[in-house]
């Protein structure tokens, strides 16, 4: 009997973790004591008919020509007739022009602002699913804090109104179902986008492709499970055309090819996270190569000292600098070489405050995402030009490029080359050396490009942009190779298309861990069954059932559509993001 096996555990069962809860937790967290809510049919808790109407400014506090005053909940009819008496509400979604009236009359009767532009978009199309008022007002600080303080006394007993806490209007949007918690975090990223590519990637995320993708792919283990438990509930009574083994291993290949899916937007996601979080980029090269002179060309201004003295710089100078539009981490670091034996007033011995500089230096480059060498030019003693390629630093290259570090190579000071072709005889060098392509090997001198005006004096502009197309090829959503290898019978040609891999790049840090928790449970779920069939027994289905429910759990917690506390997580970080739109 199959059902006899249901509390056995799969092979390398990792646990369900938070997604078993109880709604209790859900609804402790929305009853707060000021508010009141109800379960609506689709499982998420709405605001009720008698929660409070919410106002706020939704612009920046200051003066500006406009500011915008958002007033949400079932008062809104109220104050509008309460601020713009005897004046026609507005058509749905269409601005009309008012002047706004303090509630309580004053005896002057001056108005609060004589042309506001009023919108009124009725429930449940509007951004909270509920009744929403805009008031367009002048900017003035004191014509909106007149607004603000007009608000609450357009209340009556029976609709409480007061100002929103950070977030209540996405809050509410969320609840009423107007956005998912993927779109949630995608605004909250929005309003904090520092660079163009941040911006391009967060605004992506605000359309519902994302969560889209994870509903198919839920449905897919859903109906999966399904046929599985029909299996288990009936298959003694009733006729089927499958035995269970054969009906596992057709699940099997769906699964196989849905966990190759997953795991291209987890990589993508990876690439994705380098455009949220920064891409960190590390200048390692043997004392006074010059470094520090590259980091503050970069910068545009003195952020390191540069000296002819090696060992200046001991600790790690970090810059925060938008580059071609991707947050970048800068670090100019201890300049590396090997310990000479120390002799009675050698100055070259390393001390040890150089050591501790240069441990760190390797160590900051070997958590990296991009190493940039720089290898100076150096004439010896008879004048010639050679290249000062250090053991050292070649080595911690090489082993960061094995960890997975891109490399570029900087050969900096030809300006103390006489003859160029030097130049070419060396980048074949370095690209046996540390098998780098020569696109990624950059001449340059600082001391040209520092002050100099005209078309890329020292070519620091050029190295630039091969750091940006660097950048570039690392935040590329990984290519499909053949998209017939990953048709799933069930889900969408376009889910595998390329142009909606690039969406994966928009998944979250939080929407990574859980697909990963999802493939293992996929993981699990395959081990079961083909353990199974290779020890030619019977697959026990209901485990195997119960791995796919574990699996299409952590893809409904990615959305919100779980019961699990992950949303209330979820919301309480989002929400403190915002500030502005409160
Ligand atoms: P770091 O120790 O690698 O940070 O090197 P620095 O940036 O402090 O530079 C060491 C010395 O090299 C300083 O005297 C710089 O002025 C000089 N320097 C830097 N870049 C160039 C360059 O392109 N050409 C020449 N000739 N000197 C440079």
């Amino acid at each position: 009997m199959l059902r006899s096996s249901f509390y056995r555990l799969p092979r390398g069962w990792k646990g369900f973790g938070s997604s078993i809860t109880t709604p209790l937790s859900y609804s402790q967290w929305v009853l707060r004591p000021a508010l009141s809510y109800h379960s609506s049919a689709a499982g998420r808790v709405c605001p009720s008919a008698e929660d409070s109407t919410i106002y706020a400014l939704s612009t920046a506090p200051g003066r500006a020509a406009i500011a915008v005053v958002r007033v949400s909940g079932p008062a809104c009819v109220e104050i509008y007739r309460a601020l713009c008496p005897g004046k026609p509400l507005p058509k749905p979604r269409s601005a009309a022009l008012r002047s706004l009236h303090d509630p309580v009359r004053t005896p002057d009767d001056v108005p609060l602002d004589a042309g506001s532009l009023v919108l009124f978009f009725p429930s449940p199309r509007s951004v909270t699913g509920e009744d929403v008022l805009e008031f367009h007002v002048h900017g003035g600080p004191a014509i909106v804090k007149a607004v603000l303080q007009a608000l609450p006394r357009c209340a009556s007993s029976s609709s409480p109104i007061r100002y929103a806490e950070p977030g209540e209007f996405t809050r509410r949007a969320f609840l009423n179902g107007r956005l998912d918690l993927t779109q949630v975090e995608a605004l909250g990223d929005t309003l904090s986008a520092a660079t163009e590519q941040q911006r391009r990637l967060f605004v992506r995320g605000t359309g519902n492709q994302l969560s889209k993708r994870y509903e198919e792919w839920r449905q897919l283990l859903l109906h999966a499970r399904g046929e599985l438990e029909a299996l288990i509930d009936f298959h003694e009574d009733q006729h089927f055309g499958e035995s269970p083994a054969q009906l596992a291993i057709s699940v099997a290949h769906q699964v196989l090819k849905l966990k190759r899916l997953i795991d291209i937007h987890i990589r993508n996601a990876m690439r994705g996270e380098l455009l949220r979080n920064g891409i960190s980029i590390a200048l390692l090269g043997p004392p006074n190569a010059g470094k520090s002179s590259l980091l503050n060309q970069i910068a545009g201004r003195e952020a390191a000292i540069v000296s002819q003295e090696a060992g200046t710089t001991r600790d790690i100078v970090d810059i925060g600098i938008d580059l071609g539009g991707y947050l970048c981490k800068l670090a100019d670091m201890a300049g590396l070489r090997q310990s000479t034996a120390p002799q009675q007033g050698d100055m070259d011995a390393l001390g040890s405050v150089e050591k501790e500089g240069i441990r760190r230096a390797k160590l900051r480059a070997s958590e990296s995402d991009v190493v940039v060498v720089i290898l100076p030019v150096k004439r010896d003693h008879n004048g010639e030009a050679r290249l000062m390629t250090d053991s050292e630093v070649l080595r911690t290259a090489a082993t960061c490029a094995a960890n997975g570090s891109e490399l570029a190579v900087v050969i900096n000071k030809i300006d103390q080359m006489s003859d160029s072709a030097l130049l070419e005889v060396w980048i074949s060098e370095l690209h046996a050396k540390l098998a780098i392509p020569p696109d990624r090997i950059f001449p340059i001198s600082c001391k040209s490009a520092a002050g100099a005006s005209g078309d890329d004096p020292g070519r620091v502009q050029a190295f630039l942009r091969g750091l940006v197309g660097v950048f570039r090829s690392m935040t590329s959503a990984v290519d499909v190779d053949s998209q017939a290898d990953l048709a799933i019978p069930g889900i969408p040609a376009q889910s595998v298309s390329n142009t909606l891999l690039q969406e994966s790049l928009g998944a979250s840090e939080r929407h990574r861990l859980l697909l990963q928790e999802c493939m293992i449970h996929l993981e699990s779920f395959l081990e079961q069954v083909e353990t199974e069939v290779h020890e030619e027994g019977e697959p026990d289905i209901v485990v195997a059932a119960e791995c796919l429910r574990a699996a299409a759990d952590c893809l409904a917690r990615i959305t919100g559509r779980g019961t699990s506390g992950d949303v209330e997580e979820v919301l309480g970080v989002v929400f403190e993001k915002f500030c502005v739109g409160k």
